[in-house]
């Protein structure tokens, strides 16, 4: 018996599955969500509180994983008499005046960032209890500051702040839509790992190469009411003597003592990672969220609609690629990799370029993410997996 992870891959719809009507039956996505559920989700047993990791998509984008597969897999969980809630953390920041369509039609990005605004966009897009038969909570809190200080022995870390609670769940189950990332190269399990389980200030020191500092030449009291002490949520401020000073292991870069402070120039934000330090950072910060116990945990990734960018942007462009289907494990490296390889191995979809023309596609075997964004390669975030030994790269797909 192979000793190799187990991907179980249903495949998208086929054409002969709507036009055969030989039989009085057809399969579907839904259908197949439910059977690849039941084959994964040996973990559960009756009376466990089980965690769905979601992500209910930025406002405006509309690549988001529909509501409806997460509904069908809330119903697998019931009938092995789990009891399922939607869970989600805060997006970066706080930062929260910007928000809604400009005045010149472009969007705003980041309207994620507290529960008040996440709650809505939520139901919006169909993550209600309503829709889906499961409550969602916000398991960092309604400011994405609520955390639990994990210890790891990481690539860069050596504590993570993961969401606070998730660790009241007995079980999760982790769901992610895959498709492309700017800084990551692609989404998948991993990234719902490491991004999507951890509070704010983890989020924050994945994207960002510190915390904000205060220019003490320009920190002036006599010219203020200082007023960044008061808007900072979670006390980072202090006054040391003649100046403000930010406890670098408290700020998670919320950006409101910039906008608050009179004297412009004063606090400095920190520069934007570089590409390498991103992926190995949220590979950190995964581990971390491994810790939860990885026996206890499953993984679905929905290979559908599957363009460039994130669901975390408004406007995520057109797919890269044809759907590719339901891809279930207990591995999170080996169902990202295998989702991965699947991207690689299929032909690119044309799309119009800004002359309205149509592009030539991308031939099979080539990895598109990183054709179409040089900069990002997706196997680094395998290399940083292995290192942090999170999975194996190798697996063994079983069609279903
Ligand atoms: S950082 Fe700005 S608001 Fe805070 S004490 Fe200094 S000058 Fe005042
Ligand atoms: S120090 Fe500034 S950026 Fe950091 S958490 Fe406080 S208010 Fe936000």
């Amino acid at each position: 018996m192979s000793s190799k992870p187990i991907v179980y891959w249903a495949s998208p719809n086929e054409v002969a599955a709507l036009v055969n009507t030989s039989k009085n039956m057809v399969t579907n996505n839904l259908v197949k969500t439910r059977f690849i559920s039941d084959k994964i989700l040996d973990h559960i047993n009756s009376g466990d509180k089980v965690g769905v990791k979601v992500h209910v998509g930025e406002a405006y984008n509309t690549h988001y994983l529909r509501p409806d597969y997460v509904r069908e897999v809330v119903n697998a969980i019931k009938a092995k008499g789990g009891i399922p809630t939607l869970i989600e953390t805060q997006g970066l920041g706080n930062n929260i005046e910007n928000i809604g369509i400009c005045e010149d039609y472009s969007i705003c990005v980041g309207h994620r960032k507290i529960a008040e605004d996440h709650k809505k966009i939520a139901e919006l897009h169909g993550y209600s209890e309503a829709v889906i038969g499961a409550p969602l909570q916000f398991i960092d809190g309604v400011n994405g500051v609520d955390r639990k200080v994990v210890e790891i022995k990481g690539i860069h870390f050596k504590e993570v702040s993961v969401a606070k609670n998730l660790f009241k769940f007995d079980k999760l189950v982790v769901i992610s839509h895959f498709k492309g990332h700017p800084q990551a190269g692609f989404g998948g399990a991993l990234k719902q790992l490491g991004v999507g389980c951890v509070a704010k200030r983890n989020k924050h020191l994945v994207h960002f190469d510190g915390t904000f500092t205060v220019n003490l030449k320009k920190c002036d009291l006599s010219l203020c009411k200082q007023e960044c002490i008061s808007s900072c949520p979670v006390d980072a401020i202090k006054i040391e003597g003649e100046h403000a000073v930010i406890d670098a292991s408290v700020c998670y870069g919320c950006f409101r003592c910039m906008q608050k402070c009179p004297i412009k120039r004063t606090l400095r934000a920190p520069k934007m990672r570089n590409l390498p330090d991103f992926v190995e950072r949220f590979i950190d910060n995964a581990m971390a969220v491994l810790s939860f116990g990885s026996e206890k945990i499953r993984y679905l990734n929905f290979a559908f609609d599957i363009p460039a960018m994130c669901d975390c942007v408004p406007n995520a462009g057109v797919p890269v690629v044809p759907d590719l289907g339901i891809f279930g494990s207990s591995d999170p490296v080996a169902i990202d990799k295998a989702c991965v390889d699947a991207e690689t191995n299929a032909p690119g979809l044309p799309f119009l370029n800004k002359e309205g023309e149509w592009t030539q596609p991308l031939e099979k075997g080539v990895e598109k993410f990183k054709t179409l964004m040089p900069a990002v390669d997706p196997h680094n975030v395998f290399e940083a997996a292995m290192r942090n030994k999170l999975g194996s790269i190798d697996y063994e797909l079983i069609k279903i």
